[in-house]
């Protein structure tokens, strides 16, 4: 049994267990933190919001929910205020990456969230990364219990 969970572990790669960018909940680095945004985080039910610039590709911080415990709604608090007080690292794996090496990667840091990208070398320009959603353990930890279940 524990060998069949381990052979998915290096075998399936982040690729295969990503929120896609799509789906993610996200906020733009100008919001302004006013009742309305408030509700909806809390609303949202994540525990972690990532924060873009412009496009939702560019992802430039990481907004967790429990800094805004000392948020008062009615100071209309500028996110980008936040995120520069807090400054959680933002980590990054490319979609190849196996959930082996994942998992390592989230034993070892503080953060068991990343942001996953891929080198896309398609079409005429020069190869550039492109984030394709995100990843937590709890993606993997799934992952793990489905095929211990398959296994039975
Ligand atoms: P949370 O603590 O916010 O519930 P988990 O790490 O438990 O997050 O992950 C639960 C699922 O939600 C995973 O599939 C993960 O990819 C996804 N997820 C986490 N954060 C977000 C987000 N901001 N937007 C969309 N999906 C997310």
């Amino acid at each position: 049994k524990e060998e069949f969970s381990r052979g998915a572990l290096r075998t399936k790669t982040v690729q295969d267990v990503l929120t896609p960018l799509k789906e993610c909940f996200m906020l733009q680095n100008d919001t302004v933190l006013d009742f309305g945004v408030m509700s909806r985080i809390m609303q949202s039910g994540y525990t972690r919001v990532p924060v873009y610039e412009e496009e939702k590709s560019n992802i430039v911080d990481i907004l967790y929910v429990k800094d805004l415990a000392m948020v008062d709604p009615e100071d209309r608090t500028p996110l980008s205020t936040i995120t520069k007080f807090y400054n959680h690292p933002l980590h990054f794996v490319f979609d190849d990456t196996k959930l082996e090496a994942v998992l390592e990667e989230f034993k070892k840091g503080k953060s068991h969230l990343a942001i996953v990208q891929k080198v896309n070398n398609e079409g005429e320009g020069d190869p550039f990364y492109e984030v394709l959603g995100l990843v937590t353990l709890e993606d993997v930890i799934e992952e793990i219990i489905k095929s211990e279940i398959l296994d039975e």
